[in-house]
């Protein structure tokens, strides 16, 4: 059975998500060549970055996958606030330090997660890209 996170490790996803975060909008950055809004990243500290919202205009410069990284990443950021992270958004229960480690943004434990893979297999018009990003293999390490 997988362990609630401990304050520690919260503060580590914080940083690792922060971070993520920081590359997203770095590349986002890149893209809108820091036009308009000033999206003004400059070593701004972290509790700033953490509840930045970047408006409707530059996401959609950013592709797909990286819009919905970030909303992730938004909320696994609220939940760690909130108290939250870490839990299985299906089921209660802890996701655990090594998925979450792994993909800091999962939502799922690892059995709601198979589980809701092959439901979407079964209904295979649906894109599995809209939950945990990468699909296939990311689970791979999770061998307990
Ligand atoms: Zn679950």
């Amino acid at each position: 059975m997988n362990k609630p996170l401990k304050k520690k490790e919260l503060d580590q996803f914080k940083e690792i998500l922060i971070e993520e975060k920081r590359k997203i909008l770095r590349h986002l950055e890149d893209i809108t060549e820091s036009s308009e809004e000033g999206l003004s990243m400059g070593g701004g500290d972290s509790a700033d970055l953490a509840s930045l919202e970047i408006n409707q205009a530059s996401l959609q410069k950013i592709g797909k996958r990286e819009e919905t990284l970030l909303r992730k990443i938004d909320l696994a950021l609220a939940k760690i606030e909130d108290g939250t992270f870490g839990e299985c958004e299906n089921c209660g229960e802890p996701i655990g330090a090594p998925r979450l480690m792994a993909r800091p943004v999962a939502q799922l434990c690892i059995d709601c997660k198979t589980e809701q893979e092959n439901v979407e297999r079964k209904f295979s018009s649906r894109e599995p890209t809209d939950d945990d990003g990468d699909g296939a293999g990311e689970d791979s390490e999770e061998s307990e």
